[in-house]
C-alpha cells in the first residue's frame, strides 16, 4: 500500500476529500514541454512538474525508495482520471522522437481476408500454395520526425520516415486506431504502425528502461494497420497463384476432354469392331454357302418324306426279283440282317436290301474265313457301286468336313452340323456312313463277322457255323 506523506496534506484541500487515493499516483510529469520521470526531475515539489492530463501542481516521491517506484502525486486531489494515461502517450512518442528509431513488426497477412502465404484450390480440389511474403520485424532508424503532423482526416501519432518512406506511428494506450481510420490510411497508401500500451503491466510505467522496451522494442504489442508494401507483395503473390491454378484448371479441362474423346473413340472402335467381325461373318456364310446354293436348293425336295417313300417303292419294284433270288441263296440269319435298313439307307439309289445282299456278298461270302476287311472300305464300296444321291452326298461331306476341322481345332464336336447351313438344313441332310456302320453292326451280331481291336473298324469273316450250307452251292 502506497500513502501520501504527512508534508504534503495541504490545508487548502476539501474537507473530508480523499488526498491517499491511487489515482493520484502518475508516472511522468510534465515540464518545459517535455514529460519527465521522477528520477529526472529535483525531488518532492522542487520538481516543477504538472500533471499531463489535468495540470495541475504534482511531488515528485519515492525517488530512492528500495521499496518503491518512483513516482509523482498530485498536491491537491483534483480527481483527476487521465494523468497516468496522458502522460505515458507523451511520454511514448517523445521517446520515438527522440530515440530515432522503433521496432516495425512483421508483416504476417490476415488469416481471412490475406492468409499468408496465399493458397487456392485447383477444379480437382487439389491445395496450391503461393509465395509466402516475408517480412520479418525488424528496428529501423527514423527521421524527418513530427509529432501529430495532421493528414486532413486524421492526424498519427507520430510521423516518420525510414528507408522505405513515410511511416505513421499510433501509440494505443486509450484508443485504438478504428476501422475507418485504417481504411483511410490504407486508401492514401501510407504505412501505419498501432503500438498497443494499453495492456501494460501497473509497474512498466515507472520502470525507465521497461517502459523504453514497451515502446521501442517490443514486438509482441505492435501490428500494421497499414502496409501497402506489403499487401502489393500479397497481392502479386496471390496473382501469381491465381495463373497457376488456371493454368492447372486449363490442364485439367485439357484432360478431361482427351479423356472423354478417347473414351468415345474407343466405344465407337469397338461397335465398328463388332460390326466388322459380325460383317465378316455373314459376308464368309453367303461365300460359303454359295457353293452349296444348288445342292441347298434342292434339299427340302430330295428329302422329303413323300418323294422318299416312293423312291423307296420304286427301288423295290425294280429290284424285287434280283433280291428275291439273292435271299434264296442265303442263310435265314443273313436274310434277316438284308431286309432290315436304317431309315437312311435309300440315299445309295437302290433297294436297302439289295445294296445290303450285294454288299454280304462281296466282303463276307466270296472271302475265304479269316480274311478281313474295313468298314470304310464298305463305305467307299457301297456308293461306288450304286447310285447316291450326290447333291446329298455332297452336303455331307460338308458337314463332315466341318466337324473334323472342329475337332481338330480341339473343340468336340458329335453332332454333324455345319455352320454355314441352317439348323433345319442340318438336320435334313442324311448320312451317308451310318446305313453302312448300321448294317455291319447286324452281320456282327448275325455271327458272321467279328470286330477286331485294331485298327478301327478292321472286321474278320467268320467260319460258317457247322449247322450251316454253302450259300456257294444253293446260288450255284
Ligand atoms: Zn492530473
Amino acid at each position: 500500500m502506497d500513502t501520501i506523506p504527512e508534508p504534503f496534506r495541504l490545508g487548502n484541500a476539501p474537507a473530508g476529500s480523499n488526498i491517499q487515493r491511487r489515482g493520484f499516483r502518475v508516472p511522468f510529469g510534465l515540464k518545459d514541454g517535455r514529460v519527465w520521470a521522477p528520477s529526472e526531475v529535483a525531488k518532492g515539489r522542487a520538481c516543477g512538474c504538472v500533471c499531463p492530463g489535468c495540470h495541475a501542481p504534482l511531488v515528485a516521491k519515492a525517488q530512492e525508495s528500495r521499496r518503491k517506484r518512483p513516482h509523482f502525486a498530485h498536491l491537491i486531489d483534483t480527481g483527476c482520471q487521465t494523468g497516468r494515461e496522458s502522460g505515458i502517450h507523451m511520454r511514448a512518442k517523445q521517446l520515438i522522437v527522440e530515440r530515432q528509431e522503433l521496432l516495425i513488426p512483421a508483416w504476417d497477412g490476415d488469416l481471412i481476408d490475406m492468409p499468408n502465404p496465399p493458397h487456392a484450390r485447383d477444379d480437382e480440389g487439389q491445395l496450391h500454395w503461393g509465395r509466402p511474403i516475408d517480412r520479418p520485424a525488424r528496428r529501423v532508424d527514423l527521421r524527418d520526425l513530427e509529432v501529430e503532423r495532421s493528414f486532413g482526416t486524421y492526424q498519427p501519432d507520430v510521423y516518420a520516415r525510414d528507408e522505405e518512406g513515410e511511416l505513421l506511428i499510433e501509440i494505443y494506450v486509450t484508443h485504438a486506431v478504428g476501422d475507418r481510420k485504417a481504411e483511410r490510411v490504407q486508401a492514401h497508401g501510407r504505412r501505419m504502425v498501432e503500438i498497443d500500451l494499453s495492456r501494460l503491466d501497473r509497474d512498466t510505467p515507472h520502470d525507465l528502461a521497461g517502459f523504453e522496451h514497451a515502446v521501442l522494442g517490443e514486438p509482441a504489442n505492435r501490428i500494421w494497420i497499414s502496409c501497402p508494401e506489403a499487401v502489393a507483395d500479397w497481392q502479386a503473390s496471390k496473382q501469381e497463384l491465381d495463373g497457376q491454378v488456371v493454368a492447372r484448371n486449363r490442364e485439367i479441362a485439357q484432360l478431361r476432354e482427351q479423356q472423354a474423346k478417347a473414351a468415345e473413340a474407343r466405344k465407337m472402335r469397338e461397335a465398328q469392331d463388332s460390326k466388322d467381325k459380325e460383317g465378316r461373318k455373314v459376308y464368309m456364310r453367303r461365300l460359303m454357302r454359295a457353293k452349296h446354293a444348288e445342292d441347298l436348293a434342292q434339299l427340302p425336295e430330295l428329302t422329303s418324306p413323300d418323294r422318299i417313300a416312293r423312291i423307296l417303292r420304286e427301288y423295290q419294284a425294280s429290284a424285287e426279283e434280283r433280291v428275291g433270288e439273292l435271299l434264296d441263296a442265303v442263310p435265314p440269319a443273313v436274310r434277316s440282317a438284308c431286309l432290315r435298313a436304317h431309315e437312311h439307307a435309300w440315299v445309295f439309289g437302290v433297294d436297302p436290301a439289295l445294296w445290303q445282299l450285294l454288299t454280304y456278298e462281296h466282303f463276307v461270302a466270296s472271302q475265304p474265313s479269316g480274311s478281313r476287311f474295313n468298314q470304310k472300305d464298305v463305305a467307299t464300296w457301297v456308293r461306288r457301286s450304286f447310285h447316291p444321291e450326290m447333291a446329298l452326298y455332297r452336303l455331307f461331306v460338308a458337314q463332315y468336313a466341318n466337324r473334323a476341322e472342329t475337332r481338330r481345332a480341339g473343340y468336340f464336336k458329335w453332332r454333324l452340323a455345319y455352320w454355314v447351313f441352317t439348323d433345319e438344313e442340318n438336320d435334313r441332310i442324311p448320312g451317308f456312313y451310318v446305313p453302312v456302320n448300321d448294317f455291319i453292326d447286324r452281320l456282327e451280331s448275325a455271327y458272321l463277322i467279328r470286330r477286331l481291336p485294331v485298327p478301327v473298324g478292321e472286321r474278320e469273316v467268320l467260319p460258317m457255323p457247322p449247322s450251316g450250307f454253302s450259300p456257294v452251292a444253293v446260288v450255284a
